[in-house]
């Protein structure tokens, strides 16, 4: 499993990434870590939160189809 608190801690980026991430899932171990965060929505067939609208991100869809259906 991954120790996401050590990366964190190792990362360079993490203070500028926080400023550009829209992700309200307080749960979140990953936040960021834009590259671990990008890794794990992929996996999964979706997009990371900073992708979507303050609307859609709060339903917690991150499914490339909404993101698709959010830009019609
Ligand atoms: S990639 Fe993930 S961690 Fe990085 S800014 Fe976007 S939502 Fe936040």
């Amino acid at each position: 499993m991954a120790d996401y608190a050590r990366m964190r801690d190792e990362c360079p980026n993490v203070t500028e990434n926080m400023k550009h991430c829209t992700c309200t899932y307080s749960a979140c171990d990953k936040k960021g870590l834009c590259c671990q965060c990008l890794h794990y929505h992929r996996r999964n067939g979706e997009l990371p939160a900073c992708y979507f609208t303050p609307e859609v991100e709060k339903t917690y869809d991150r499914s490339i189809r909404r993101f698709i259906q959010s830009k019609k």
